[in-house]
């Protein structure tokens, strides 16, 4: 079972997701770190971000993998890398771009499918384009100040204030939800979770009630006692 969770930058997206895979005893991709990995990609080739097919063309040129939670370009671990500044102001107009988006959505299908179809799957699209036949499909939220602050003890953001991470989310929130192809919002059918005033315990109990809820079969379904 494919469960999805998306949501902007700073809900806690991560810390749920792979929490709730060890708990389940299953693998997690984390799909913003593939697209900072094609970022990566196409920053070390040098190709100006405005130039599409140069762009798709160091994309393709190399091999984006995710193994227990580390990130792998050419089978070289970037994880550091593609958590710099450079990389976070890149990674929009490379996550925009329509055909480096089918490649790496292709990309993240096929990585779920050497999994049996198994895995949590984090991202902005997972339940809208990526797996719309997920079992379980979460939408965390968060109010501004929260996100800020709890991206503010990430790795990326070393030596940023509070208000340039916030004016950085915003960006990357605006960049990410008003973009033409595969834009941040919730399914229809996902499950609303505002994590402003909750702990990991109670997001990750909560999905978990969830995945539960969605393997057990309701009364409605199961068939009459005879
Ligand atoms: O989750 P993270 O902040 O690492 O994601 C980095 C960027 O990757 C996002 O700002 C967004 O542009 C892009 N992204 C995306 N679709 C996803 C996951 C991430 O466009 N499913």
């Amino acid at each position: 079972m494919v469960i999805a969770i998306d949501g902007p930058s700073g809900v806690g997206k991560t810390t749920i997701t792979r929490r709730v895979a060890a708990i389940l005893g299953i693998d997690y991709l984390d799909t913003g770190s593939t697209y900072r990995a094609a970022t990566v990609a196409v920053l070390r080739s040098g190709v100006a971000l405005t130039d599409r097919a140069a762009m798709l063309q160091a994309v393709r040129k190399c091999v984006i993998d995710y193994v227990d939670g580390t990130v792998l370009l050419d089978g070289e671990p970037i994880v550091e890398e593609s958590r710099s500044e450079a990389v976070t102001r890149a990674v929009s107009p490379v996550s925009g771009d329509p055909a480096v988006r089918a490649h790496i959505v292709a990309l993240q299908r096929a990585w779920v499918a050497k999994r049996n179809g198994n895995a949590v799957v984090e991202g902005r699209d997972i339940g809208t384009v990526v797996f719309p036949e997920a079992t379980v499909k979460v939408f965390l939220t968060a109010v501004p100040e929260v996100r800020a602050r709890r991206r503010a003890g990430d790795a990326e953001t070393d030596a940023m204030s509070i208000e340039a991470i916030a004016a950085d989310l915003e960006r990357r929130d605006h960049a990410d939800s008003t973009r033409e192809v595969s834009p941040l919002r919730k399914a229809g059918d996902a499950v609303e979770i505002d994590t402003s005033a909750m702990g990991v315990e109670e997001v990750v109990a909560a999905v978990i009630d969830l995945v539960t809820g969605a393997q057990t079969p309701s009364k409605s379904s199961a068939p009459a006692a005879e």
